[in-house]
């Protein structure tokens, strides 16, 4: 066996990159999950070896299913290993500790948080389901690599169970500041389980800022080594290494598929259907993360402060249903609803323009495709997200260069994205409705360029740029033979600090 089969991959993610679901006659149907991440570590862990483990979605068990797991998984040529969990543990662990308490913290959204005590036991059950699934599926020398706010105790359970291996981990959402995180009931135990992990990977400089104050604030003999996109930090006796890896998308793959017929052929049918004006576009999971009310809002006050937009101007906002069994979630759902009702109620003219064109639900990849380059301007206002990858793909699909991007100057994109994107502050109805209305009187030249840099951008810091990195950050000896080629640390690693 060569050295490169040693060097295998075990990744651990909440779910596995397959969705499992009964299909006509009961036979077990087997979806390969979308997403960056899936399509960025396929190729890795086929090349090198190793498995994924995670949860298949479904609380069945069976030899069907396992035969559906194992099947897919020799079609990908590495082995799926399902993490099962019984409904309380859904409950608890996903819904509960993961959704109720460590998102909304995480997103600066404390007053959501229910810090349910039997919540944290659940948490380190299922973490340490997970840790020795994984700890079963590797050998000497492999790496383990664990994916995102579910899974943070892993690491700690896997050295209570002897584990040496080297572990990393990359946290997909923001990392709070000390005023946020210190709620948290479990703070210092946490903080203590993620320094069990080799390398904790951030989006952004800002998040991993935050953990380092939060180390600092909470633990003695807190030292940091080191100035670059990778640093070592030694807290009591533990020595780790923390970086910033800005998750990013296929650019290329997004390129060529929004480039075909059939997709510019359903852009156009859009065109043809809100016919003479310029299209504005939101696509959001159903979150309250995601400031969707403010947006709507925001779209209003521009109609009303800039009477010539009317007509001229429609938004179309998708909406991808997401948790709709937390009430939450449903009642955000009426809200936007009754916001939209609002605005066309007000604004419609019989027989023509309509004001928001609002679809619940999930978009095909050629319709969504076909959203992104239809809009003639993108509206992506979160209140709080760890990257946003919507407006990754959105400059991705703008092939012909002459769109623009507005983004909250609080998702993790804006600290990679500043210098071609309109930043704006998603609390500022009337600053948003402001940016609206420049986005459309923008000169052709200036929306050009705009974009050509965040293309630019995008394409020179894709999604295996990021595994790559975060792969050798993991491995390098010295972490000074780590610095990124010199046009990541300018664009991509510069922090946004808005003033
Ligand atoms: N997306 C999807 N189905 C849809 C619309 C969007 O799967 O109907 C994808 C979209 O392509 C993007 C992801 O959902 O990759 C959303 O990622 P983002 O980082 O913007 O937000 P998140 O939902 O992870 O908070």
């Amino acid at each position: 066996m060569g050295a490169r089969a040693r060097q295998r991959l075990v990744v651990v993610s909440n779910r596995l990159p397959f969705v499992f679901k009964r299909g006509p006659g009961g036979r077990w149907r087997t979806e390969r999950g979308s997403g960056g991440l899936v399509s960025a570590l396929l190729p890795v862990l086929r090349d090198r070896g190793g498995s994924w483990i995670g949860w298949p979605g479904t609380a069945e068990t069976g030899p069907d299913l396992d035969a559906a797991v194992a099947a897919a998984g020799g079609d990908v040529g590495f082995a799926l290993r399902p993490v099962t969990l019984d409904a309380r543990q859904v409950g608890d662990y996903y819904y509960g500790f993961s959704n109720e308490i460590i998102w909304p913290l995480f997103h600066d959204l404390q007053s959501l948080c229910n810090f349910e005590p039997a919540y944290w036991g659940a948490y380190k059950e299922v973490n340490r389901k997970y840790a020795k699934a994984a700890l079963a599926a590797s050998r000497a020398g492999d790496f383990i690599w664990v994916h995102d706010y579910h899974l943070m105790n892993v690491a700690a359970e896997l050295r209570a169970l002897g584990c040496r291996a080297r572990v990393g981990f990359f946290l997909h959402i923001p990392f709070p500041s000390p005023d946020i995180y210190f709620n948290l009931p479990w703070r210092l135990t946490l903080l203590h389980a993620l320094l069990q992990y080799d390398l904790v990977g951030f989006q952004t400089l800002r998040d991993r800022r935050n953990f380092i104050q939060c180390l600092r604030l909470l633990m003695d003999d807190v030292s940091v080594q080191g100035k670059g996109q990778v640093v070592s930090v030694t807290a009591g006796r533990r020595t780790m290494r923390i970086g910033n890896f800005p998750i990013s998308i296929d650019y290329n793959a997004f390129m060529r598929q929004a480039a075909a017929d059939e997709v510019a052929q359903r852009a156009q049918e859009l065109h043809r259907m809100l016919p003479k004006r310029k299209l504005i576009l939101g696509v959001d999971r159903l979150d309250y993360t995601k400031g969707i009310p403010h947006r709507l809002k925001a779209f209003r006050t521009a109609l009303e402060r800039y009477p010539k937009l009317r007509e001229r101007i429609s938004l179309i906002q998708v909406v991808v249903p997401s948790r709709v069994d937390i009430p939450q979630y449903r009642e955000l759902k009426s809200r936007i609803e009754q916001l939209v009702g609002e605005i066309n109620g007000n604004f419609v003219r019989p027989g023509g323009w309509v004001p928001v064109w609002y679809v619940f639900g999930s978009l095909s990849r050629t319709d969504l495709l076909a959203y992104y380059r239809a809009a003639d301007i993108a509206l992506i206002t979160p209140f709080k997200d760890g990257m946003n990858l919507v407006a990754k793909e959105y400059c991705a699909c703008s092939i012909e260069e002459e769109c623009v991007l507005i983004l909250s100057e609080f998702a993790g994109a804006a600290a990679q994205l500043q210098r071609g994107a309109l930043l704006v502050n998603p609390y500022d109805i009337e600053g948003v409705a402001d940016t609206i209305h420049r986005a459309f009187t923008m000169s052709d030249e200036e929306r050009r360029s705009r974009m050509r840099r965040l293309r630019r951008s995008i394409r020179d810091s894709d999604i295996f740029w990021w595994v790559d990195s975060f792969l050798r950050a993991a491995i390098a000896k010295d972490l000074s033979a780590f610095p990124l080629p010199e046009k990541h640390v300018s664009e991509a690693v510069a922090d946004y600090v808005p003033i």
